[in-house]
């Protein structure tokens, strides 16, 4: 304990994952409840999907990348992730019994999904980002915070 960086009272460690920091907090030695992990603010989607326009315009790719090829291969990846944590049993944040090549395997299968998610949305014609913002305001709808607050409950199960 003494060997951490001391502030009124806190106790902190910090690690960096990828440029994005994570910290934990301990208040005379009872656990508080950690800061959030946070992404990095760069690339932004639109960058990643011009970032890999680039890569499949280079590659003569366009003519393999329809919406349906594209559907089909980012569900590939999905299945490239569930390998990952098959036959492990359940896993806890921050996956801590995960070895440093194991986190560099999810980070590079998450990494193809989210790619090919970015551009079968171009594909589409759906702007990402603001579809994003609009599918949330339609969630804070369905499910009010005030209503549904530490249950589990699917929206149809709600009454008024
Ligand atoms: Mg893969």
């Amino acid at each position: 304990h003494l060997l951490q960086h001391r502030s009124k009272g806190f106790a902190k460690s910090h690690s960096v994952v990828n440029g994005a920091a994570t910290e934990t907090s301990s208040k005379n030695g009872v656990a508080v409840q950690p800061q959030r992990f946070t992404f990095s603010p760069e690339p932004t989607i639109e960058e990643i999907r011009r970032m890999q326009a680039e890569f499949t315009d280079e590659r003569d790719w366009n003519q393999f990348h329809q919406p349906r090829n594209l559907l089909l291969a980012m569900v590939g990846e999905v299945g490239e992730v569930s390998e990952l944590f098959q036959w492990r049993g359940e896993v806890a944040d921050g996956l801590p019994d995960w070895t440093e090549a194991e986190r560099e395997q999810l980070a590079h299968e998450l990494s193809d999904v989210f790619i090919y998610l970015v551009e079968l949305a171009e594909k589409c014609r759906v702007d990402l980002p603001q579809a994003v913002l609009r599918k949330m305001a339609l969630n804070r709808l369905k499910y009010p915070a005030s209503k549904v607050h530490g249950s589990a409950k699917k929206y149809t199960e709600y009454k008024d």
